[in-house]
């Protein structure tokens, strides 16, 4: 397969193009000196690809997501995300590096003062598009994510499913290249999880490449995608679900079956601590 491909591409006299759109390399992330988060992280995802990243709380997840957000800087190593060196931004290149990345977390964080209209127009505010595109793109953006019935309504008259599909069509307006989701369904119900991933998969199939953090081990063995597993903040298995085929289930059972005792085994507080949400710390370690 891969040898045809090359030799049509040559045939055509074309430039080899690389289809990676993130790469790890041999990445570290120390918030404290000598205690690393992540530790040797090593991986590329291909444009279009659909991946999980799957560890027990505290494994390093989150700090994966951050690094891709350039939220932090790695301690160590390289990250290259859309043909970006993120060691090389400069800071008042950040913001516009982020436009081509959608990110959405568990607890939404929508504005709760604006409609779901505004919610999503604001984002286009941002790049400064133009008063036409916004009110082109935002009913346009509300229809895909199911909410055309709710745009004149608050976050908090919506329910869970609802308010993270504003979070969604707020992180698709801009058209990104790469979709980030940190534990997207964790606030929800079997059927509003459901509907969020059959969105993410919808999204992922018109290009979008899409990484998603999660503790929902059904979810992802039923869905036969890509599955990264972080324990201790390495990376453990890295399972390809090549040409659509499922990876080795029963290996990644396995290992999801260990994850989910260790978790059980946890204390209160170790839970405790999981849960206060990392991303509320937004400052950009300048
Ligand atoms: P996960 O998302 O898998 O639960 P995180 O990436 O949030 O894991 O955390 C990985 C490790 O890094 C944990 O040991 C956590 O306590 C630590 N950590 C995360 N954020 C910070 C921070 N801002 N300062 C210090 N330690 C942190
Ligand atoms: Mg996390």
């Amino acid at each position: 397969m891969a040898r045809l491909a090359e030799k049509t591409t040559s045939s055509e006299n074309q430039p080899a193009v690389s289809n990676t759109v993130i790469s790890f390399n041999d990445v570290a992330k120390e918030y404290d000196k000598g205690i690393p988060a992540v530790n040797h992280i090593n991986f590329q995802i291909e444009r279009g690809e659909f991946v999980f990243i799957v560890g027990e709380s505290g494994s390093g997840k989150s700090t994966l997501i951050k690094l891709m957000l350039r939220e932090i800087k790695p301690t160590k190593g390289k990250i290259i995300i859309n043909g970006r060196d993120l060691n090389k931004l400069k800071k008042w290149q950040i913001a516009k590096y982020r436009r081509k990345i959608g990110v959405v977390f568990q607890n939404y964080r929508l504005l709760t003062d604006r409609t779901v209209y505004e919610n999503v127009a604001f984002a286009q505010r941002v790049i400064e598009a133009s008063p036409e595109q916004i009110k082109k793109a935002t009913p346009r953006m509300l229809a895909q994510v199911g909410l055309s019935a709710k745009t004149k309504s608050f976050p908090g008259e919506l329910s869970g499913g609802e308010q993270q599909r504003v979070a969604i069509a707020r992180a698709l307006i801009n058209n990104p290249v790469i979709l980030l989701a940190d534990e997207p369904t964790g606030n929800l119900d079997q059927k509003n999880t459901d509907e969020i991933m059959n969105l993410l998969l919808d999204i992922n199939k018109h290009g979008t490449t899409v990484i998603i953090v999660t503790h929902d081990h059904e979810m992802v063995k039923r869905l036969k995608k890509r599955v990264i597993t972080v324990r201790n903040g390495f990376i453990v298995s890295d399972h390809k679900a090549a040409d659509g085929k499922a990876p080795d289930l029963d290996d990644i059972e396995e290992e999801i079956r260990r994850e989910a005792e260790e978790e059980d085994n946890k204390s209160g507080d170790e839970m405790a601590i999981d849960y206060i949400d990392v991303f509320d710390n937004n400052d950009y370690d300048e």
